[in-house]
């Protein structure tokens, strides 16, 4: 990676969406508060203030709504996502058509090659990876699902995400896509991972080389953070940005609290510290039109520190001169951006779910406060059902 005229540090200015950050309306009262600005919170706050004439006050103790979707033009005007790339998909035609109320869309499919053996081939595997890394000259999807079998070592009882890929495609192809990555990732093997999470990637014995298959791929036409931005223009909706909510909780004056941070940091730890992984990520605009053919490439090989590189442009359709890149490199310290798939800490999860169950005034929901690898859609998806809850009990209310 040369010709590299902007290191990250220096992709910091945002251009829209962020930093009008309000100062704590301490008097004022909230039916509720919200604290996290991402889809949890923003649909939450949306539906509440629409439906419900709810007073609403949002914190999030960065400058800027949208959570880990947050985009921003950068320096040289291009659309980048700070957090990483989020890609949208979704099978609900009903989370896509709440979200059509605040963006137009574009259509995108997402693609991926991963860097083996020196060579770019396709992930998920399918039948043009097979022939490309092992010129097997396979024709069609029988020829390549016995070639598939004739290397699987099929494990009974799949638990782990090791077992997932073994039990798919054999030992060779596991080590040569997933171990690596996986163990990079998360700084675990994936022998240590339950199978949810490599079982997020499939195996193909035909040539489709999307990375999803889900009935809608598409992306926010204006980006994300203008989408969030229509979603909170109300009158109902106050936002104090730049706020922590442990700085503020004794002093906010709201009927009730939902909460998408993470679940243990509400708690203060009490039963330890939830394990979650984290990324730094690396943003650099080059001087050339494009830096590689698809939006993401994986680097499964241990010896690479990063696991990916996205090129924006790909995913946002900009035309521009120059092009913005990020790349990944997983580490146990920063934000909290993944939970980690594992039994001792879903049962250590499990702990703080009772606490919250038994607390009454604070309704917890999203990736953080759930401690779930949800993507996007899923979220909104939570966020609509949780405030149906919401709306049944109010109207139970009304009725008593
Ligand atoms: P978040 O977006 O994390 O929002 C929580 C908010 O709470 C944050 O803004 C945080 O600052 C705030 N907060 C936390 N603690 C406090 C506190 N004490 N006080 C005040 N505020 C607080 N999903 C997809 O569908 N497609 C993708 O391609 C995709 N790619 C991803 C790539 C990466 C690198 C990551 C990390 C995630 C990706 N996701 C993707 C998942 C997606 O980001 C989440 O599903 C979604 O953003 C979760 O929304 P949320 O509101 O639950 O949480
Ligand atoms: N994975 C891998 N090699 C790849 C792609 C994915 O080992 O080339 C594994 C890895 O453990 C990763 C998981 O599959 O964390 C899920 O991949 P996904 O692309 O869904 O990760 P995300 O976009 O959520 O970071």
């Amino acid at each position: 990676i040369d010709q590299v005229v902007e290191p990250a540090s220096k992709i910091e200015r945002p251009a829209f969406g962020a930093a009008h950050a309000t100062h704590m309306p301490r008097a004022k009262k909230y039916d509720y508060l919200i604290v996290g600005c991402g889809f949890a919170g923003s649909v939450l706050a949306e539906r509440l203030a629409t439906q419900h004439g709810a007073r609403v006050l949002m914190i999030d103790k960065r400058d800027h709504v949208g959570g880990n979707a947050y985009d921003e033009l950068n320096e040289h005007g291009i659309l980048y996502h700070k957090y990483g790339p989020h890609i949208f998909h979704a099978n609900s035609d009903e989370i896509v058509s709440y979200l059509s109320q605040f963006t137009q869309w574009r259509p995108y499919e997402h693609r991926v090659l991963a860097h083996v053996r020196d060579k770019l081939v396709p992930v998920p595997i399918n039948r043009t990876t097979l022939n490309t890394l092992y010129n097997a000259g396979l024709k069609n999807d029988e020829e390549a699902a016995a070639f598939l079998a004739s290397r699987a070592e099929p494990v009974k009882d799949i638990r782990t995400s090791e077992d997932v890929v073994i039990n798919a495609v054999g030992r060779e192809l596991y080590e040569l896509f997933f171990r690596g990555y996986t163990r990079k990732q998360w700084g675990l093997d994936p022998s240590e991972l339950d199978k949810q999470v490599t079982s997020r990637i499939p195996t193909r014995t035909n040539t489709d080389d999307r990375y999803f298959t889900d009935t809608h791929q598409i992306m926010p036409l204006h980006g994300y953070t203008k989408m969030f931005e229509r979603m909170l223009d109300h009158p109902l909706i106050d936002k104090a940005l730049g706020t922590d909510f442990r700085e503020v909780r004794n002093e906010v004056s709201a009927a009730h609290i939902i909460y998408t941070g993470p679940i243990d940091e509400y708690f203060d730890w009490r039963f330890g510290k939830l394990p979650y992984r984290s990324l730094r990520f690396v943003h650099s605009t080059i001087e050339k039109q494009q830096f590689q053919d698809v939006a993401v490439v994986n680097y499964p090989d241990a010896e690479v520190p990063y696991t990916r590189i996205s090129e924006y442009k790909h995913m946002t359709g900009q035309e521009h001169a120059r092009t913005t890149i990020t790349l990944e490199y997983p580490s146990a310290e920063g934000d909290p951006y993944y939970p980690i798939p594992r039994p001792e800490n879903q049962a250590l999860f499990k702990k703080y779910e009772a606490l919250a169950d038994s607390t009454s005034g604070v309704t917890f929901v999203g990736r953080l406060a759930t401690y779930r690898y949800y993507n996007m859609d899923q979220i909104v998806g939570q966020a609509l059902a949780t405030f149906r809850r919401l709306d049944e009990a109010r109207t139970k209310v009304g009725a008593s």
